[in-house]
Parts: structure tokens; C-alpha cells; sequence
């Protein structure tokens, strides 16, 4: 997804303030409670992989701007020009900071993942970190409750430290699709804000709410 120019990540990420493009990505696992996250990242092909490689090499949780790019380098990904991030300028300008790509998944053995990529919000500040590449804020793994997944304002995501809230409530018995609605509402009343999510708990399909106009979304199994 982070090669599809639709879409709020990798080539089609929206741009900051200064017309750059800067790419925040996470992944955690769900067995080990390992996770990963990449933040304002500009040269580095598909930052997913470097948040998935952070997580693998397990020394740290976050690494940001150009240590990220220098583990990427030293990690052997693929790197890039900046400016292949920035396809049709106008497109990418009009995009609000919608569009954010996530994933969760449950294997046959009922192991649980998440990963997220995204360019953040339309016009931020450069430098600013979003929710996606913060476990218990963008997104959260547990193989024992739940994986979630989050897009929307991501400061509101990270006030709330909602995707840890989310599976906390799965972790207390709610519903799957009960806990998924109640964070919208809960981003609407609480901070004013507009997102969604998706989640997976231990058994049951996959569920998605949002309180924006739309939220696009697809299962597989
Ligand atoms: N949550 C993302 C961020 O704030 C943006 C999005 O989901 O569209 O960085």
C-alpha cells in the first residue's frame, strides 16, 4: 500500500508545511509484545519494513529522522530520493491527512499483528510524530485480547492512548465491535476529533468504525 499514490503513505503521502514529505510507520506482534516504530523518515523506500526491522532488532521501540535513516542504511533497506515520495504535488496538498494504510491480522494459530503506515496530516509542522508508530496510541498487539489499528488525528490518538484502551476493554470482556465504537465516540466527545479503527480480537471476525464521511476498509482470509 505504501506504493499506491492514493493513498496517505509512502508515494502518496501528504506533505508538511515545508512541501516535504516526512513518513511514520509501526508494527507490533502480538505473541512477544515485540513492536517497532519509525517516525519523520524522508529517504527510505517502505518505511513499514524499517519500523518492522526496528522491532526485529530489538534494541529500541522509536527511532526518528536521520538515526532511522541510518539504521535503514546499515540494515541494508532499499532507500530513496526524497522527492520520489512526491508524485502530483496538488493531489497530495488537497488530501487533509486522510488515507492513513493499516493492517490487522490473526493467523491459524492465533497470533496477532498490526502494522501502519502513513505521511500523517496535511500541512504539519516538520518534525511532529504521529499516533502511528506509538504502540498503545496508533496501533497495539496482544496475542491474549486483540490487535488495533488507528487513523485519524493523531495527537488525539496519543492524548488518549487509545489502541492500548481499546484492547484493555477487550481484555475486560467487551465486545470486539462494542470497543470499536466506543473509541470513535470517545475521539468525537473527548477530543473533538475524527478517525477511526479496526480490530481483531482471539476469535470473531475483523471489525472497523470511524466517524468520518468514510473510512475504506477490506477483509481476507
Ligand atoms: N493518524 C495519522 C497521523 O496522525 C494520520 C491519519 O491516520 O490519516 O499521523
Amino acid at each position: 500500500m505504501e506504493d499506491e499514490p492514493l493513498l496517505n503513505a509512502g508515494v502518496g503521502a501528504c506533505l508538511n508545511a515545508d512541501g516535504e514529505v516526512e513518513l511514520d510507520a509501526g508494527v507490533m506482534e502480538g505473541a512477544t509484545l515485540r513492536a517497532g516504530g519509525v517516525a519523520c523518515v524522508r529517504d527510505v523506500r517502505h518505511p513499514v519494513d524499517l519500523a518492522a526491522e526496528v522491532m526485529r532488532d530489538g534494541r529500541h521501540v522509536l527511532l526518528s529522522g536521520s538515526g532511522a535513516s541510518r539504521f535503514a542504511r546499515d540494515h541494508g533497506l532499499e532507500m530513496t530520493d526524497p522527492s520520489i515520495f512526491i508524485n502530483n504535488r496538488k493531489r497530495q496538498q488537497r488530501l487533509a491527512g486522510a488515507d492513513t494504510v493499516g493492517a490487522v491480522a490473526r493467523d491459524a494459530d492465533g497470533r496477532l499483528a498490526v502494522a501502519v503506515s502513513t505521511g500523517g496530516i496535511s500541512g504539519k509542522l516538520p518534525g511532529r510524530i504521529g499516533d502511528s508508530p506509538i504502540p498503545g496510541a496508533g496501533m497495539y498487539a496482544d496475542d491474549l485480547f486483540g490487535a488495533v489499528c488507528g487513523t485519524g488525528q493523531g495527537e488525539a490518538f496519543i492524548r488518549l492512548g487509545l489502541a492500548r484502551l481499546m484492547v484493555v476493554e477487550l481484555q475486560h470482556g467487551m465486545d470486539p465491535a462494542a470497543v470499536a465504537k466506543g473509541a470513535v465516540a470517545l475521539l468525537g466527545k473527548a477530543m473533538q476529533a475524527q478517525g477511526g479503527v479496526i480490530l481483531i480480537g482471539r476469535n470473531g471476525p475483523p471489525h472497523a468504525a470511524f466517524n468520518t464521511q468514510a473510512m475504506p476498509f477490506a477483509t481476507a482470509q
